[in-house]
């Protein structure tokens, strides 16, 4: 499993797995009169943007977006946010409705728990307790280059509300996609987001990072982007916090006999139409590959975006035949991905053999599109192989935590020997005199 997993990693994965050293080789437009990699036009947008503020923010608008904008005309009015409400079907409503209270149920259920200890012994008292609080201000990237994301604006903006942040601003790019798009402006009216700017790429990442004028600074910074998205909130962490660098979308089917070729072939093809998008069969049921290739042929012929999920699946998947289960289940687990989908007679009992995946789908009813769209978990998860180490998005990204100390002089008195070791261990003597001090003291 170890070398055919590393045989595969640089293949399967669009941008070989790394989005940054991927950026390094790419040459983009001559944006500044030299042709300069992505990291160094987001280098130079997102200084620029820091130092210049929205002078430069409606420069690049103009320029990268081809629109020009005001700091009025930046921000998606209230009146523009309830017209478009008003002409967004009554049946997409409903269902942004229905999955935002899915959403809300799940992230809420998870939400992590303030915690407490008290240590007492005699007179000493110690209550030690972990609170959490919600982030004041977040940023979410919505895009809008190649397609409308309602669900993106659902799978971030509604586990930050479940966490209670209060000040949501959305940035999306000025396209008929992203922020003139009815449904995507229906939906932030809809969960009552007033803060939606249009504005998008690097440009937009620093304006949340830095603030602008009528823009102001963000706490932290989430959701999906392409290349320059993703490379402009590298570049601004630690300024502010970040979800996760995310590259393109992917899964593995994990199938033995029972699997219906026909579901495998729908799954690896629904990440392929993301154009790039992985998709990767492991079976140790040889029959399978073929009747999978088979219905891969047949349903490209037949879906409108045939033709995009062909050629990504020509370049970034794959039908593999594992010698056994294990081995599946090692290779499974070594890739890391995306989006697992576990299509197996017992999938309970793989699913404790895998560690690694962003999101897990079990059985065959259970399609990645129900956990893209409807479920509850968010759709914004590790890719590349990095569900090695990264988690999908949740409300707990929302929260921050504290951790809250307090000792009665009794208890001081009973720790007092420990903290004086390791003052003089570490040479810290006002470390151990502020101990020494509070002990000696009679008032
Ligand atoms: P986008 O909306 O993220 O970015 C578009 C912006 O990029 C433009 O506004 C422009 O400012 C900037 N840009 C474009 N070309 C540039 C250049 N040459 N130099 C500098 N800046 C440039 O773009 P998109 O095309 O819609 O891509 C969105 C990506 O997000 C896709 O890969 C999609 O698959 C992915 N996505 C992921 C999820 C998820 O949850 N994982 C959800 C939705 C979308």
């Amino acid at each position: 499993a170890q070398q055919l997993f590393a045989e595969l990693r640089e293949k399967l994965s669009p941008g070989g797995g790394d989005v940054v050293s991927e950026a390094g080789r790419q040459r983009t437009i001559d944006l500044f009169g030299e042709p300069l990699t992505p990291q160094q036009v987001v280098e130079k947008i997102c200084s620029d943007v820091r130092e210049e503020g929205l002078k430069a923010l409606l420069h690049y608008t103009e320029k990268l977006d081809r629109k020009e904008l005001s700091g009025e005309t930046i921000r998606v009015s209230q009146e523009e946010l309830a017209a478009a409400h008003a002409q967004a079907e009554p049946d997409f409503l409903e269902t942004v409705r229905d999955i935002r209270d899915n959403v809300m149920e799940f992230q809420q259920e998870i939400l992590s728990q303030d915690a407490s200890v008290i240590r007492t012994d005699g007179a000493a008292l110690i209550e030690l307790r972990q609170r959490y609080l919600p982030l004041r201000r977040v940023g979410i990237c919505v895009p809008g280059g190649a397609a409308a994301y309602p669900s993106t604006v659902l799978m971030t903006a509604v586990p930050a509300q479940a966490a209670g942040v209060k000040e949501i601003a959305i940035v999306v790019p000025p396209t008929e996609f992203g922020g003139y798009n009815i449904d995507m402006l229906a939906t932030c009216h809809e969960l009552g987001i007033t803060e939606v700017y249009r504005v998008g790429g690097a440009q937009a990442v620093a304006a949340l990072a830095y603030g602008v004028e009528g823009i102001e600074r963000v706490d932290k910074i989430v959701g999906p982007g392409n290349l320059f998205v993703a490379l402009a909130k590298r570049h601004v962490f630690g300024e502010v916090d970040i979800d996760s660098i995310a590259g393109p979308s992917e899964v593995i089917v994990l199938a033995d006999e029972t699997a219906n070729p026909k579901f495998v072939a729908s799954d690896l093809i629904s990440q392929a139409e993301h154009s790039p998008g992985s998709g990767v069969l492991i079976t140790w049921h040889a029959p399978l590959i073929d009747a999978v290739r088979t219905e891969l042929e047949r349903q490209l012929n037949l879906l409108s975006r045939g033709d995009l999920a062909k050629q990504s699946l020509e370049d970034y998947g794959a039908l593999i035949l594992a010698r056994s289960e294990q081995e599946a289940a090692e290779l499974t687990d070594l890739m890391a991905t995306e989006h697992l989908h576990i299509s197996t007679n017992d999938p309970e009992a793989m699913l404790s053999r895998v560690q690694n995946a962003g999101a897990i789908f079990l059985g065959h009813y259970t399609p990645v599109a129900i956990g893209d769209y409807v479920a509850g978990p968010s759709h914004v998860l590790p890719t590349g192989g990095t569900a090695r180490f990264a988690n999908g998005l949740c409300a707990n990204d929302f929260l921050k935590r504290s951790s809250i100390i307090s000792y009665n002089k009794a208890a001081l008195e009973a720790d007092a020997h420990d903290v004086r070791m390791m003052a003089d261990k570490e040479g810290l003597t006002a470390h151990r005199s502020s101990v020494d001090l509070r002990l000696e003291d009679e008032s």
